[in-house]
């Protein structure tokens, strides 16, 4: 199948020859997910330069009915930028910081800049933008929108819905949706910066944003403590909280099976403490203030974790150096767990006072169906977010595994929505939870969601068959 003549010409007319691919060859890394698991298809990839030239490649692409996939930087986790058919619009070459205003705490940015470059031009304004991913060198802040992506500092500084005060959006008949106002108070009627922000490319294509800065941090301070399991890191949270009140920036929950796995496969990993223990907790206290007396917060919140029993050790990095290692063994765990084999992954949210409890839970329900399986759940323990991964048995192929993917998403997902918790937090839903959302979504909010989306794209041309599974009969078959 190939596109059009007379749509592809019109294509380049609009953005010019050099940045209109349709070579198989260079298409094809933007018609896979990074680590394969879903591949697609895309007959070309647009890449416009400007807000003017992606609404002239909207406008084309609706009048040849042409289904189209905004695509950052191609790192989502769910498929959700992965083309059926149709054309992939690359954000890539919109990177420009369009204002900077200090006094206003703002950054006026363009969707393509990778989040790395957008916490450089915010330390270079001397502020703080507080998005880190792990991705950050590669993933762009229009992708960070449309996924309304998480991180470690979730705790301290709330998801990307929460850094942002304006958007520029182009809606899929072309129009330009600009509510790009670096207001901290705008109560003139619906939210519709909200509505495209978690849309995942849904709605229409973000072209720019308003972003909150906020004070560089002048202190900061990281230790790893040990814990016997979830409940006593509970325990932990709910005292440093209450000492720490928002200079606690991430609490982050690592079991021993994770630790190990990164130990035994990172290179120059080394264990945080002397003796192993069941569970660890990785904290970081920061402050804007240099004389905040971090150190001094830290340890006698640890002491009284240690005196209530909870903690039977600890370590409080001295060094950023040693800080970052104390970091690296939270941050490689996804990537080490391949080296253990097949790994079935959930990214849920419960409420932060069940968290414990649906580790505990999860954990017995998931050893009931297969008794041999290796959980791993770890993540943003202080926000409520777990990563509630599980290794296949030592023992076991990984086709014999992932064979169970279904039963235990069924397990694990029918627990957090029993426990009042979401199925997706913080990498949204794409094509991996398209198929579970009607069994978990209120059918109220989901029907709504529903009448939205035909009311702004009614011929299903913006990412069609992502997060919802709508019917697309005006959709030309690419
Ligand atoms: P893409 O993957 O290109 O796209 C994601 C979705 O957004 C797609 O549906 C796409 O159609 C849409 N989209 C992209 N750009 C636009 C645009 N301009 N307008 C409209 N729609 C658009 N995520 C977290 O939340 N927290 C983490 O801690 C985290 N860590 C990660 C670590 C690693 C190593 C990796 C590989 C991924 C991680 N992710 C994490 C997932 C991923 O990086 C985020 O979801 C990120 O926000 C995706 O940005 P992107 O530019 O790569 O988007």
């Amino acid at each position: 199948m190939t596109i059009p003549a007379d749509l592809l010409a019109d294509l380049r007319a609009a953005v010019g020859d050099a940045h209109v691919w349709t070579d198989p060859a260079r298409i094809a890394p933007h018609a896979v997910e990074d680590r394969g698991r879903w591949q697609g298809h895309t007959l070309a990839v647009i890449r416009p330069g400007s807000t003017d030239e992606v609404a002239a490649v909207v406008r084309l692409c609706h009048a040849a009915r042409v289904p189209m996939v905004p695509q950052g930087g191609n790192t989502g986790l769910v498929g959700g930028g992965v083309p059926d058919g149709g054309v992939v619009i690359a954000m890539g070459r919109m990177n420009r910081i369009r204002a900077v205003d200090p006094l206003n705490a703002t950054l006026t940015v363009e969707a393509g800049c990778t989040l790395a470059a957008i916490q450089t031009a915010a330390d270079e304004a001397g502020q703080l933008f507080p998005l880190s991913l792990a991705s950050q060198g590669t993933c762009q802040i229009g992708g960070n929108l449309s996924t309304n992506a998480g991180g470690t500092a979730v705790l301290r500084y709330g998801t990307t819905r929460d850094l942002v005060l304006g958007i520029e959006a182009v809606l899929p008949s072309g129009e330009v949706l600009n509510t790009l106002g670096a207001l901290r108070k705008d109560n003139t009627g619906y939210a519709l910066r909200d509505l495209m922000i978690g849309a995942e490319g849904t709605l229409g294509i973000i072209t720019a944003a308003v972003l909150r800065l906020f004070p560089r941090p002048a202190a900061t301070v990281t230790a790893m403590a040990a814990c016997a399991g979830p409940e006593q890191a509970l325990a932990i949270f709910d005292i440093l909280r209450a000492r720490c009140g928002d200079t606690l920036t991430a609490f982050e929950y690592i079991e021993r099976f994770g630790i190990k796995m990164v130990l035994d496969h990172l290179p120059g990993a080394r264990d945080p403490l002397a003796d192993p223990h069941p569970a660890y907790v990785l904290i970081e206290l920061t402050s804007p203030d240099p004389e905040a007396g971090l150190d001094a917060r830290m340890e006698r919140a640890l002491a009284q974790a240690m005196e209530d029993g909870l903690v039977p050790d600890a370590v409080i990095a001295t060094s950023q150096t040693q800080a970052q290692a104390l970091w690296s063994l939270r941050e490689s765990m996804s990537d080490m767990q391949k080296h253990a084999g097949a790994s079935i992954k959930h990214d849920v949210a419960v409420p932060v006072s069940r968290v414990a409890e649906f580790i505990t839970r999860g954990v017995a329900a998931c050893r009931a169906h297969m008794p041999d399986v290796r959980p791993c759940p770890f993540g943003h323990f202080g926000d409520g977010n777990i990563h509630f991964n599980l290794t296949r048995p030592a023992a076991m192929s990984d086709a014999d595994f992932l064979a169970q993917y279904g039963a235990f998403n069924r397990i694990v997902h029918d627990l957090v929505a029993a426990m009042g918790g979401s199925i997706s937090a913080e990498h949204g839903i794409g094509l991996a939870k398209r198929d579970e959302l009607p069994r978990y979504k209120d059918p109220v909010a989901l029907a709504l969601c529903r009448t939205i989306k035909a009311a702004i794209d009614p011929d299903n041309l913006m990412n069609p068959g992502k997060v919802l599974a709508m019917t697309s009969p005006a959709t030309r078959p690419l």
